[in-house]
């Protein structure tokens, strides 16, 4: 999809704005500011009566941040008086389409809310009759093609955003059903070599030409077009299979009618081709490749890659299900000055040890992320903040009671920190995330090694 550059959109927005005399557009930025109580307000009660609408609506915290955001955004439409200003704004805008597209907001009902909110406009222009039909009329366009204008762009970033998450969801789910990647290895190695004995199979009985197996079609050749190509998308290997299954099939197999007396010869190509299909099917499978990117290097947990899809879902299903979950944000305390006093290895080997911990702490449904550094977010799946906390207060004390073993027979003892947020209904999991570190940081700030829960 093409991107809208910002001085395009500027361009297009002070053009809206010139196409109306500088008294009208005052005009209506005051009457915007007089009247952004009630449109908000009417906003809300138009939507509260749609089911689908209410569902991001009701929390309360969206109600009572929303409608005090409702009011300024409309406001805040007519009040850029430079080009500054403007770009600040059409950012703006975008953000509220990341945030829509991140919430999963269908835009019909971002669409329905735009319709509202021009209506009732229009509807207190009549009743305040203050203005001469030729300037009401004015301040209606200028109203409806600033929303729409603003609606445009957030429905395009929306689109840019929710093309990403879903081309991270299909990696995600690619990642998940190939967990297990040295079964997978031995599985296609074995797939291409089955290949390979039924074609030199078949072509020493004699079958021709045309109906000798076709790598393509064969179970290999199936699961690389289909899933090791995603898997392993961009890199050289994968490219180079491709093209020699491209050989195979339509270049060197139809050889084997045409020169019989060279046949040695075609079987000896083949064998070539087939060893170095092998050869970079290996090289994936050990590489740090793709199917390994989700993961962090140093502690084999998940990494911040996977972070929006896990809790996406996760959001979605608590909804949908009435289940709860709960994160906690764990950070080990005064990290650095193991660094400091043992060495870089030496904080390295506690971070694999603290992962071996968390994995040891948590159970089959949950999932663990190291965000960067010493900082880890557990995510305890149908545990409300409640058990979370007590899940939290335990791993504290494993965590203070393991021995933490160093290079040279060395050991030490740490420390964790951990915030505890339970889902508590707010459709943008960015929120449960915010409320989860500020609970780490005043664990941080009311001594270390211990949890607190956000309210
Ligand atoms: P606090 O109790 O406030 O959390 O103090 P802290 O020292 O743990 O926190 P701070 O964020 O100041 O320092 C984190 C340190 O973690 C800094 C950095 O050197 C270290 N670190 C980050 N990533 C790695 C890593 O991969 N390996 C090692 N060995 N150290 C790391
Ligand atoms: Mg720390
Ligand atoms: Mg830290």
């Amino acid at each position: 999809m093409p991107r809208l550059s910002m001085e395009q959109l500027s361009v297009e927005w002070a053009a809206l704005n010139q196409k109306f005399p500088a008294q009208v557009r005052q005009f209506v930025l005051e009457f915007c500011c007089e009247h952004s109580l009630d449109l908000a307000q009417h906003f809300y009660s138009e939507m509260l009566q749609d089911p689908a609408a209410s569902l991001f609506l009701s929390h309360d915290q969206v109600h009572s941040r929303l409608q005090g955001s409702m009011q300024r955004w409309i406001a805040g439409l007519f009040a850029a008086s430079d080009d500054e200003a403007l770009q600040r704004l059409i950012a703006e805008q975008k953000k509220i389409g990341e945030v829509h597209a991140r919430i999963d907001v269908p835009v019909h009902l971002v669409l329905r809310g735009a319709r509202c909110l021009k209506d009732r406009f229009v509807e207190l222009l009549d009743q305040a009759g203050t203005q001469a039909e030729g300037q009401r009329l004015a301040a209606a366009r200028l109203l409806s093609d600033t929303i729409d204008l603003a609606m445009e762009i957030m429905s395009h970033a929306y689109s840019v955003s929710h093309d990403r998450n879903s081309r991270t969801e299909e990696a995600y789910r690619l990642f998940a059903m190939t967990q297990n990647i040295a079964s997978e290895k031995e599985r296609q190695r074995a797939a291409l070599l089955d290949w390979e004995n039924q074609l030199m199979f078949d072509q020493a009985v004699g079958l021709q030409a045309a109906q000798l197996p076709r790598i393509h079609a064969s179970e290999f050749g199936l699961w690389f077009r289909h899933k090791g190509i995603h898997a392993f998308e961009g890199t050289a290997e994968a490219t180079t299979i491709m093209e020699i299954m491209e050989q195979v099939d339509d270049t060197l197999l139809p050889l084997f009618d045409e020169q019989p007396e060279q046949k040695v010869q075609r079987l000896r190509e083949l064998r070539d081709r087939v060893k170095v299909i092998r050869f970079s099917l290996d090289h994936l499978f050990e590489q740090n490749n793709a199917l390994e990117a989700g993961r962090d290097v140093l502690t084999r947990l998940l990494n911040r890659k996977f972070l929006s899809v896990v809790l996406t879902k996760q959001v979605s299903y608590a909804r949908d299900k009435g289940t709860p979950f709960a994160v906690l944000a764990v950070d080990i305390d005064h990290f650095k000055t193991i660094n400091d006093s043992h060495g870089h290895e030496a904080g390295d080997r506690v971070l694999q040890q603290f992962a071996t911990l968390l994995i040891n702490s948590s159970r089959a449904g949950d999932y663990l992320f190291r965000l960067g550094g010493e900082e880890f977010l557990m995510l305890l799946v149908d545990t409300g903040a409640d058990g979370a906390r007590r899940a939290a207060e335990k791993l504290r004390q494993n965590v203070a009671r393991e021995v933490f073993r160093l290079p040279q027979e060395q050991s030490l003892n740490v420390t964790v920190s951990i915030g505890v947020a339970g889902f508590d209904g707010h459709p943008d999991y960015q929120q449960l995330m915010r409320r989860a570190d500020e609970a780490l940081y005043q664990a941080k700030h009311s001594g270390r090694n211990r949890v607190v829960v956000a309210q």
